[in-house]
């Protein structure tokens, strides 16, 4: 093949997201959105990139994330900044939208602005990873976010019913939500201390059959709870033995906790505690959860949150409380399709099987004032014999077929074709268009 020939691919890691999937991808957002606003939160649309340095002081610089994750690029200073010494930019695609959040909360002064900052946002995200099932380098997220001076367990305890309740909207049923809390400044210094020395100890002298991998003994000085994340089955053993940080909550933390599941239970929401379940970045305090689905293999994360109280701060803002998740939307929507509780999603209502040019003009009228009401309808540009315009519109998927020849144009009638069972009716244009719409009202409701 010739160079000037050649065949273009989409990027590896990065996919198409193609008719008839995308109506259940659009399904699947328009639920969260409807969800989230019942509970009062609004939109946020953010940038796609942002500066390096917002990601790298947000997510933490010793995390895969932003050590070898990030879409980094550079260029030189703008065009129209004259400035002397204007220096070049580092920008990076983004890996996760939390830090936009902030980043945007600060800059546009919402603290100023009455009650919580209630924000979801929905969107791709980038990030570098080893593409598999489930992992992609451009995947889709929705999330929300609440900033504010609060930090009561019951902002906590809404933020995870609004997620369970949107999956289960969502009918992603098969799910297990986890809840932890990791202590505040002033108790997890002194556990992250105690747990250094514990693996310190195990490092020297693995017991039998067991020993800690590389990335643990590395992370034991820059950031030991993320050990407990760890997935490697020679790690396992150690880490059953660690101290867990619920022995070791202040007294605020553990009330403050205790006071959350209380108020899950108030909402009829069913978790399991895992001690294991960090956020393994200095700026994360108390609630931490996460949701695992069916049918998704190694990667079956479907959602991580937590609360941030000292994230607003650490981005130059004033003292602020905040809480939120992140939503996968590529294996939340692979567990719905291996669940196979699909949604009945909108379809092609009317073909219309117009014959012979003095049918034309009516079909264009009458395709017109369909779709008017709100039904999909595909008309022909061309004419077709009768037979393959039939076909057609069985292969379409569509649930009738209008016929419209000379004889409907003489009676001033249509003949509607129900394709399934090719029930046939004549009828005038008012019934019709009565016909049809109720039945789609029906079939909404
Ligand atoms: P995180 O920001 O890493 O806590 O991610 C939140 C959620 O986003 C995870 O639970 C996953 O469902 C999803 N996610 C993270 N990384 C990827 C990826 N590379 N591909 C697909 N989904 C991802």
């Amino acid at each position: 093949m010739t160079e000037n020939r050649r065949q273009f691919r989409a990027i590896k890691g990065t996919r198409d997201i193609l008719p008839p999937e995308s109506a259940l991808w659009n399904w699947f957002e328009q639920t969260a959105r409807n969800t989230f606003e019942s509970y009062n939160f609004r939109e946020i649309r953010l940038p796609i990139f942002e500066e390096t340095e917002l990601f790298a002081r947000s997510i933490g610089a010793d995390t895969d994330v932003v050590n070898k994750e990030m879409y980094t690029f550079s260029t030189g200073p703008d065009a129209d900044t004259k400035e002397e010494g204007a220096s070049a930019q580092t920008y990076s695609l983004r890996p996760e939208a939390t830090a936009s959040v902030v980043r945007a909360y600060i800059e546009n002064g919402m603290q100023t602005l009455p009650g919580n900052a209630k924000l979801y946002y929905v969107g791709p995200m980038f990030r570098r990873e080893r593409p598999q099932k489930g992992r992609y380098r451009q995947f889709y997220q929705i999330g929300a976010e609440v900033l504010g001076q609060s930090d009561a367990p019951a902002i906590d305890a809404e933020v995870i019913e609004m997620l369970m309740t949107f999956f289960k909207r969502a009918s992603l049923t098969r799910t297990t939500l986890y809840i932890n809390s990791i202590g505040d400044k002033n108790c997890r210094p002194q556990y992250v201390e105690l747990l250094r020395e514990e693996l310190r100890k195990v490092a020297e002298q693995p017991p039998a059959g067991s020993k800690l991998g590389p990335d643990s003994l590395r992370r034991i000085d820059t950031n030991p709870l993320r050990v407990l994340d760890s997935k490697l089955p020679e790690e396992q053993a150690i880490i059953a033995k660690l101290p867990r940080i619920s022995d070791h909550l202040c007294d605020a933390c553990r009330e403050h906790f205790a006071k959350l599941k209380e108020e899950l239970s108030l909402r009829g929401i069913a978790y399991e505690e895992n001690w294991r379940l960090v956020r393994g970045l200095d700026y994360y305090t108390r609630t931490t959860f996460e949701v695992i689905a069916e049918g998704l293999g190694s990667q079956n994360a479907v959602c991580g949150g937590g609360r941030y109280d000292g994230l607003v701060e650490l981005l130059g803002g004033p003292p602020t409380k905040g809480i939120g998740f992140a939503i996968g939307t590529d294996r939340a929507i692979l567990s719905i399709q291996e669940s196979g509780k699909l949604p009945q999603l909108p379809a092609l209502a009317v073909f219309v099987a117009w014959m012979g040019q003095a049918a034309y003009p009516t079909a264009v009228n009458i395709t017109r004032k369909l779709r008017g009401v709100g039904l999909a309808v595909e008309l022909p540009a061309e004419e077709m014999k009768f037979k393959k315009s039939l076909g057609l519109a069985d292969k379409l998927g569509a649930r009738y077929a209008l016929i419209i020849g000379e004889d409907e144009v003489n009676s001033g009638t249509f003949t509607l074709k129900h394709l399934a069972d090719s029930d046939q009716k004549k009828l005038s244009e008012f019934d019709l268009l009565e016909y049809l719409e109720s039945e789609r009202r029906d079939t909404r409701a």
